[in-house]
């Protein structure tokens, strides 16, 4: 098994990373980074500049929220190890360009990770699309900020990405999946009087692509898309971990999105390669900078 560092114990390390890397069979949780969560048996370091210093532990997975990551990742390719990063892998495309080129230098494995791409609908979702014409796509990414996200302020300051740190889900699930490139043409982004980021919004693209997202929506949440063909259509439901297909439920397997990217990582390294991919990260930048802003009233998480 390889030893590996889990740098930020916080909602998604303790959710997600944890159970999967000790439910695999490749690695062995040897440390963790936090300044103020810890793993039971596992060696904890808060401060990241000493763990680099005092161990070698060959891989090093980054679980912060987008801003503070670069300087993290900028590091530990400095200290030669390979580094795996939660979504998006960046605040801004440039430091991803950056860490990709780092990585290359040093001769380590880069992988910026999309967790809903695992999502077990996705593959054949994809497989099924590959020889159609799609004729439109519909996105309808809607939840409850509060319940999912309480106390994290960072999803509302700058490069917090507001409704676009779930939306980049459904925004890596299309890149995935869809047979033919979109761009971008028009989005109305609503920010509350007293945020940083979005709290909804709604984007069009080519090809017919349209996506609504709101980070308001109480009761049942909604991560739900339709993609129309030539012949015939299909829906992904709960961010992918259902599939139908002309009507049809489909036998997809489990739910085992952490489990395989921790698989995935695994392989990368073993074939000393990276995996880089902004391109959910592109749709987001453009509605920023396409987008038509709209003030709405303040929001309080
Ligand atoms: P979180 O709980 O708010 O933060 C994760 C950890 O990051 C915190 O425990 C904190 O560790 C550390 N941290 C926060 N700000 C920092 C700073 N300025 N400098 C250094 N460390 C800092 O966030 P999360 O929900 O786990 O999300 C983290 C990433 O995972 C995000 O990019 C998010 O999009 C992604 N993600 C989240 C979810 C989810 O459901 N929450 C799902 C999938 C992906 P210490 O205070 O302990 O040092």
């Amino acid at each position: 098994m390889t030893p590996i560092c889990l740098v930020g114990i916080g909602k998604i390390a303790t959710d997600q990373h944890v159970p999967a890397i000790n439910a695999s069979p490749d690695w062995d949780l040897a440390a963790t980074v936090s300044r103020t969560g810890t793993i039971d048996g596992v060696q904890a370091f808060t401060d990241f500049d000493q763990m680099l210093a005092e161990t070698d532990i060959p891989v090093i997975s980054l679980c912060l929220p987008p801003v503070p990551r670069y300087a993290y990742a900028a590091k530990a390719i400095a200290a030669g190890r390979h580094v795996m990063l939660e979504k998006p892998p960046g605040a801004t495309l440039a430091e991803v360009h950056a860490l990709a080129d780092m990585a290359r230098a040093a001769g380590v494995t880069l992988f910026t990770t999309w967790h809903s791409r695992m999502a077990p609908g996705v593959a054949p979702a994809k497989a099924w699309l590959a020889d159609k014409q799609v004729t439109g796509v519909q996105i309808t990414w809607k939840e409850d900020v509060r319940r999912w996200h309480p106390g994290q302020d960072w999803v509302f300051a700058p490069a917090g990405m507001g409704v676009f740190d779930p939306g980049i889900n459904a925004l890596s699930i299309i890149t995935e999946i869809l047979p033919m490139p979109i761009h971008l043409q028009a989005a109305e982004l609503l920010f509350p009087s007293n945020c940083d980021t979005p709290i909804a919004a709604q984007m069009r693209w080519t090809e017919n692509v349209i996506a609504e997202f709101d980070w308001r929506q109480e009761g049942p949440q909604s991560w739900d898309i339709t993609v129309q063909t030539d012949a015939g259509g299909i829906s992904l439901h709960d961010g992918g971990s259902r599939l139908v297909i002309d009507g049809a439920p489909q036998d997809v397997g489990p739910e085992r999105e952490y489990p395989a990217l921790y698989d995935r990582m695994a392989d990368l390294v073993k074939d000393g390669v990276s995996d880089v991919d902004i391109g959910p990260m592109i749709h987001v930048a453009d509605a920023m900078a396409l987008g038509q802003r709209v003030t709405g009233e303040a929001f309080y998480l």
